[in-house]
């Protein structure tokens, strides 16, 4: 049976004001389990190729100065209907619109310094996931 995961990196501006241990904290409040983590700092051409979809966006390079400007959190975490259940514990895009006690609510400073990623479907899950962890580190 394969695993509901979800993948989550905790972006620079979270990690560089010390907001790590508490969105931790918040994501296993809210449920969800570790199945892998990692802190690591992104390289551009690593964070093209994450951001890959978002290539022709306005905001595309901005966001690569953004997530390369300091260390990442990634994790793997597990939880019945991870991705959708994930995306409700961060809240919307725009911390703005972002609900009370939601991850962006509390700890985002902008609609591109928005604290945390999540995955948006089970396939991208899964492939996000292996775009940081290899198999033996999912445990
Ligand atoms: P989400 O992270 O909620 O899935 P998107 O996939 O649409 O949002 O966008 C990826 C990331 O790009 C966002 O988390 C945010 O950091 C940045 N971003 C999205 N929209 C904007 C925007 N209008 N202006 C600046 N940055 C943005
Ligand atoms: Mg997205």
């Amino acid at each position: 049976m394969s695993r509901n995961i979800t993948l989550t990196m905790i972006k620079p501006d979270a990690v560089s004001k010390g907001y790590t241990g508490k969105i931790i904290d918040h994501f296993i409040t809210n449920g969800f389990k570790i199945i892998a983590m990692k802190k690591l700092k992104l390289s551009d051409t690593k964070a093209r190729s994450f951001y890959a979809v978002h290539k022709e966006r306005p905001f595309f390079e901005d966001l690569i100065k953004f997530m390369t400007e300091g260390p990442v959190v990634a994790a793997v975490l597990e939880k019945e209907n991870a991705v959708e259940s994930f995306r409700e514990t961060i809240g919307a895009t725009n911390p703005a619109d972002a609900a009370e006690g939601t991850v962006r609510k509390l700890y985002a400073e902008n609609i591109e310094r928005n604290a945390v990623h999540g995955s948006d479907s089970d396939e991208n899950a899964n492939i996000e996931a292996h775009f940081f962890f290899s198999d033996i580190e999912f445990c």
